[in-house]
């Protein structure tokens, strides 16, 4: 049987904390994921409720050792007098401790810009600072299916998903990689089905693989709660069939993660 209600969201805030971690342990999931194990005592506040959560992350410039972090002042966050900007960029919290003090980041080696080019280099005592999240999103109710689209930007979001949902719980994920190698171990209880889309030397964001997986997929019956995150121009049509194929467009999610020849592109802009 099918549900019938519609799941609702319920919004969880954070205060805005700017916060330094130290790079404790770094892993190469595969030779594209590099994995982030961030520590500090700012870290033991840190909080997250939801898969779908970002934060800004904080990168040193060149020459500096730490980033730049905000501070509270009485017009709100604001960076010290004379300090150097840093750069921004948003990541998804993949994992934290609050009584170890831990975060941990996914990074995909895209090798390009402050985020790609910090992953290439960074060693273990590096600094980093992180910013947010703001807030989470949390889905109250019953879910059909969840179905998962995404980049390996969105990676970390679908693995973290596939840890959060109850057992049982079905799930359908499309996962666009370069080839096998680049697949990275997900843990589920879940009913899932994963497809490993694989793009064979083609650069990300220029192939048809996640589109032409959702159109050939029979519509799921019930609640369908999709979640899709990747390059936002490639992200369009899809989103563009799921409209007309009647999925909901209250249960549909899409994020443009990062955008062909735009630096630090803004994920809140229309897809
Ligand atoms: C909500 C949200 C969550 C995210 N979570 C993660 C995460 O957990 N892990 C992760 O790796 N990324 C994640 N991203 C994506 C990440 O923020 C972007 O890829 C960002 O552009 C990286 O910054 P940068 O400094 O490396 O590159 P930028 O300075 O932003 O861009 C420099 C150049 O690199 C290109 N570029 C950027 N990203 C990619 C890419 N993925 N592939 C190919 N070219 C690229 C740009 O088009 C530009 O030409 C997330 C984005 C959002 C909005």
């Amino acid at each position: 049987m099918t549900t019938t209600v519609k799941p609702s969201i319920e919004r969880v805030r954070f205060e805005l904390v700017p916060r330094m971690a130290e790079v404790i342990e770094i892993i190469d999931l595969s030779p594209t994921m590099r994995r982030f194990v961030l520590q500090s005592d700012d870290l033991r506040t840190f909080d997250s409720r939801d898969a779908d959560d970002h934060m800004k992350l904080v990168f040193p410039a060149t020459g500096q050792r730490e980033p730049s972090l905000p501070i509270q002042t009485p017009e709100g966050l604001k960076l010290p007098e004379g300090a150097v900007p840093s750069e921004r960029r948003d990541f998804t919290p993949r994992a934290f401790d609050q009584t170890a003090g831990t975060l941990t980041v996914d990074f995909y080696r895209h090798g390009n810009g402050p985020a790609g080019n910090w992953a290439e280099t960074a060693t273990i005592g590096c600094k980093l600072g992180v910013l947010g999240p703001r807030g989470s999103r949390i889905i109250r109710g019953s879910v059909d299916v969840y179905l998962l689209i995404g980049d390996e930007t969105a990676l970390p979001a679908i693995a973290r998903r596939l840890e959060l949902v109850p057992a049982g719980q079905k799930v359908i994920a499309f996962i666009e990689i370069d080839g096998p190698a680049d697949k990275v171990p997900l843990t589920t209880d879940a009913d899932a089905t994963l497809t490993w889309l694989h793009r064979n030397g083609a650069a990300p964001g220029t192939t048809r693989l996640l589109e032409d997986a959702v159109r050939s997929l029979p519509k799921p019956e019930g609640i369908v709660y999709t979640l899709a995150g990747g390059e936002a121009t490639s992200l369009r049509p899809i989103r563009a069939f799921m409209k007309e194929a009647g999925y909901d467009p209250e249960l549909t999610r899409f994020s443009g993660h990062w955008k062909h020849g735009v630096a630090n592109h803004d994920h809140h802009e229309e897809i």
